[in-house]
């Protein structure tokens, strides 16, 4: 490690770096990362010339390398192994549910798991929700929430047959299929496709007050600022026209964990109530206990018309997701006016949906996480994260922010994307320090520079929580070393 008075002060740093350190950055992670691009690969990986190591083995919450290289998983992958990726327990309900049957067409059919798991889902929302959907990925999940929202202006009154547009946030990211890349305000990931995504989506500022508070400002003033804006936004696009807001209760990948700020979500939903419109909150990745309760919206004093959720539905032992609709959404459906007013359906299906082999993961990982009150742990551990990452970073020259809530957290380094800092620091965790951190670059037009994003397990043992927020600050310790 570095001791912050050998390193260049952010401004010296940008001074001397201007040009050659994109280079430099980019060569040094190639080498760090010892991937030459040597070992031939069938699979389409994120990069043809530089192949990942492989995993090939896991206990708890540590996965081995090829080379016998082991890291402490501190992100549960991209936020999803949330018990571990070696429990018993759900292999167990997944075995005994293939030796039942494995797959059955569940647009047309039910199952008892399935049965099972949706009531569970719809009991950890207190009743406030009415009915799950099951599918397989968070993209899928953003792309039926859309329709579902569409569909709910049909079905309540041919006069509603206008509203088509949605408004989401800057800074956001709600998937990679066509509808789910539309909705995200995820700059780098959208670029290379603008022209093919969908027209009809409107955007509003996040609420991320590290960027967007002015000096001296108010939390209540910045929610009324924001307030406003969804407001205007409401008038520009046409009230009637606008199906719903859309947004993550604590924004993951694209900012790096920030959460809202109070009363942030009650006065959108205001606005929203104001317009006639619906509440769509994507909680892919806040979603299911990673915040501290099962849902987000749990601590913002707001229901969501339409949720998702995913990453930590099914703890990564089954490809699962899930859509959950409240009753006025439900009530639409059932007593609707609109083209499927005989079938009181959603217009919607996936050949895998509701798949029972990933409804028995999810429902063994979900008895887990309540039968071993793993959501104090959440709490518990979360809190020894927040005071550990204050404690090493707070006087960091590189880090601007430290943020997030329960086990979700983020640290930003305000340095350009060009820099690739953000890998940089991913490639020294997994190689030198023994921890994945999950990098997030930074936009080009430099509004929010690069972070990491840290999501232990919620079954984190104090030891790990502290190697953790240790070994996070040693390795941005040592990038910035090797950067100067
Ligand atoms: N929504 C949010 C908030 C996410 O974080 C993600 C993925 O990271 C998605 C949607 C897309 O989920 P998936 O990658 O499972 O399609």
């Amino acid at each position: 490690a570095v001791s912050s008075s050998k390193m260049l002060s952010p401004t010296q740093f940008n001074v001397r770096f201007k040009m050659p350190l994109q280079h430099r950055t980019l060569a040094s992670i190639a080498a760090a990362a010892g991937s030459t691009g040597e070992r031939d690969s069938a699979v389409l990986h994120r990069s043809l010339k530089t192949p990942p190591m492989l995993v090939v083995s896991a206990r708890e919450r540590y996965l081995t390398f090829s080379d016998g290289h082991e890291i402490l998983d501190s992100t549960c992958g991209a936020a999803v192994a949330c018990i571990g990726s070696h429990n018993e327990r759900v292999k167990k309900a997944m075995i005994e549910q293939i030796d039942k049957f494995s797959y059955c067409n569940s647009m047309f059919f039910g199952h008892p798991i399935g049965e099972e798991l949706c009531a569970e889902l719809i009991r950890g929302t207190d009743g406030a929700m009415a009915k799950a959907y099951i599918m397989c990925s968070g993209s899928e999940a953003m792309d039926s929430a859309m329709k579902m929202a569409r569909q709910y202006f049909t079905e309540i009154s041919p006069k509603e047959n206008k509203r088509v547009n949605f408004i989401a946030r800057e800074g956001s990211y709600h998937g990679t299929t066509i509808g789910g890349l539309s909705m995200s305000g995820h700059v780098a990931r959208r670029s290379l496709f603008l022209d093919m995504l969908l027209p009809n989506i409107h955007r509003v500022s996040a609420c991320n007050p590290y960027r967007g508070m002015t000096k001296g400002q108010t939390t209540e003033k910045y929610v009324a600022q924001l307030a406003d804006e969804l407001d205007r936004k409401f008038q520009e696009v046409g009230p009637d026209t606008v199906c719903a807001f859309v947004a993550e209760p604590v924004v993951g990948a694209t900012l790096g964990c920030v959460p809202s700020v109070k009363g942030y979500f009650k006065a959108m939903k205001a606005v929203c109530d104001k317009y006639g419109a619906l509440l769509i909150l994507d909680e892919v990745m806040s979603g299911m206990g990673r915040t501290g309760t099962l849902h987000a919206w749990q601590q913002e004093g707001v229901v969501p018309d339409i949720q998702t959720l995913a990453k930590g539905l099914g703890g990564g032992y089954a490809p699962i997701a899930g859509m959950l609709i409240n009753h006025r959404v439900a009530d639409a459906l059932k007593s609707g006016t609109g083209a499927n007013i005989s079938a009181s359906a959603f217009s919607h299906g996936h050949t895998y949906q509701g798949h029972p082999v990933s409804c028995a993961a999810a429902l063994e990982v979900q008895r887990i996480i309540k039968e071993d009150n793993l959501l104090t742990n959440v709490k518990e551990r979360g809190e020894l994260l927040t005071s550990l990452l204050h404690k090493h970073l707070d006087d960091h020259p590189y880090v601007g922010n430290i943020r997030g809530r329960g086990l979700f957290w983020g640290t930003k380094h305000p340095f350009p994307p060009s820099f690739g800092v953000a890998n940089l620091v991913h490639t020294i965790g997994l190689k030198d320090q023994g921890i994945s951190l999950y990098p997030g670059t930074g936009t080009q037009d430099g509004i929010n520079g690069d972070h990491v994003l840290l999501a232990p397990a919620y079954t984190s043992t104090v030891e790990e929580i502290e190697k953790i927020a240790l070994k996070t600050k040693l390795t941005i310790d040592q990038a910035f070393e090797k950067l100067q």
